[in-house]
């Protein structure tokens, strides 16, 4: 295979292709092969879509059963046995145990229409148009998911980004010793006529954002920010489709707050990788008219099908408590690196299997994911400034696999440091 048939009929600047440049072939776990027979190790893990791992063989298995029974495979919005399965192993796995009372909403495929459909709906039951996103925020490119997404290197004045929305400063975006955080200042606006703020529809957040850098909430904020939305009618609306599925070592990311959105976006590993997209709301506020929100590929079985399969790993404790010890020894040896490299690394941060190792030298992290990947590793920068690199390896990873990868990322940073 010749890698320059890409940059011939695609393109080298649009795909990752410009971050990887190989051709990949085969993948286990959390481990990828290219067709050079080179193995890298995946942390990376698909931005997040590929929790429970590459080709996990229960899944392999109830998708080889499904396409060998002749089950459909493209059912639009049609009941379906795979849809069916899918919606109960939900319920019975994810909600009922955690006491929450959703409907659920496919949208799809993408985690963008999670979001567009999220902030149309939040429009439509508050009869308001505001919408309030976070510095930093991102929650995808299309036009509507655009207005929510904060970095300005996806922005340009030209794309008439369409919806009414306020960007609002995310937590800790103020020094320690200021008098207020974000949400006494949001409340301060809305609740004085002469600010001129009307009070949105909905407010869109992250707990911890990826894509801006791995910035984590606190659960005091958290917690105020949902106490505001109660007591101003504005819907909360969690965008989980990064750090939901398991990432933080709950289901989703905001049980470690206790708070109870109205509205939940869920993409990525809820299918295990393969298209699907969901939308949870409160039951009261499910107030779509009968095709009014629709689209063609909202109903991918095998994505139904791998998904029930990979849920069945929430039956039980023992997930979640992997996911935590595993997370524990990635924050050690990231706490580690960044004691040996003082000069180098400003900052470590995250929670459960999601962390960042920041840079405050310009190009530094660029040059160390470019350094990892010639050793074996596969690991992507995050930040407004490619600031952070990212750990967001398959939650199912081995022990063995973990600490080669870690291995190989801090031989990467000394080559890049020497
Ligand atoms: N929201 C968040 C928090 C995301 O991380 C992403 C993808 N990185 C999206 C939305 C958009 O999802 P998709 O790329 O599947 O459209």
């Amino acid at each position: 295979m010749d890698i320059d048939l890409f940059e011939k009929y695609e393109s080298n600047v649009r795909g990752y292709i410009r971050s990887f440049p190989t051709i990949f072939t085969r993948a286990k776990n959390a481990t990828v092969w290219d067709h050079h027979g080179k193995s890298y190790i995946d942390f990376f893990g698909g931005a997040g879509s590929l929790n429970y791992g590459h080709n996990d063989p229960a899944v392999q298995e109830a998708m080889i059963d499904y396409i060998q029974r002749d089950g459909m495979l493209n059912a639009l919005d049609k009941a379906t046995d795979a849809k069916y399965h899918f919606i109960k192993k939900f319920q019975e796995t994810i909600l009922l145990p955690r006491g929450l009372d959703y409907k659920i909403q496919f949208v799809g495929p993408t985690g963008t229409n999670a979001v567009e459909t999220a902030l149309k709906l939040a429009r439509k039951v508050k009869q308001r148009s505001k919408i309030v996103a976070f510095t930093n925020a991102y929650h995808g490119h299309t036009l509507g998911a655009l207005a929510v997404t904060g970095n300005e290197f996806y922005h340009d004045d030209y794309y008439g980004v369409p919806l009414n929305v306020t960007k609002m400063p995310f937590d800790q975006y103020f020094d320690e010793d200021d008098q207020m955080d974000s949400i006494d200042m949001m409340r301060r606006y809305y609740e004085d006529g002469s600010s001129g703020y009307e009070v949105p529809a909905g407010i869109i957040v992250e707990t911890i954002q990826g894509e801006g850098g791995i910035n984590v909430s606190s659960i005091e904020w958290l917690k105020k920010l949902e106490k505001m939305c109660r007591d101003l009618d504005i819907l909360l609306i969690i965008d989980d489709i990064q750090v939901g599925n398991g990432r933080t070592g709950n289901f989703f990311s905001f049980e470690r707050a206790g708070i109870t959105p109205d509205i939940i976006t869920i993409s990525k590993s809820i299918g295990t990788g393969l298209p699907m997209a969901i939308v949870l709301m409160r039951p009261e506020i499910d107030q779509w008219s009968p095709g009014e929100h629709t689209g063609t590929f909202r109903g991918n079985s095998l994505a139904f099908i791998a998904g029930a399969t990979a849920l069945k790993r929430w039956d039980n404790d023992e997930f979640a408590k992997e996911i935590r010890r595993k997370g524990e020894w990635v924050e050690k040896r990231f706490r580690a690196i960044k004691a040996r490299f003082p000069d180098h690394i400003s900052d470590v941060r995250g929670l459960g299997m999601i962390w960042g190792i920041e840079s405050s030298i310009e190009g530094f992290c660029n040059e160390v994911s470019r350094e990892a990947f010639e050793h074996g590793l596969l690991a992507e920068t995050a930040g407004a400034t490619d600031q952070v690199i990212k750990f967001l390896a398959p939650l199912t990873i081995s022990q063995a696999e973990l600490d080669k990868g870690l291995d190989i990322l801090e031989a990467a940073i000394e080559a890049t440091a020497a």
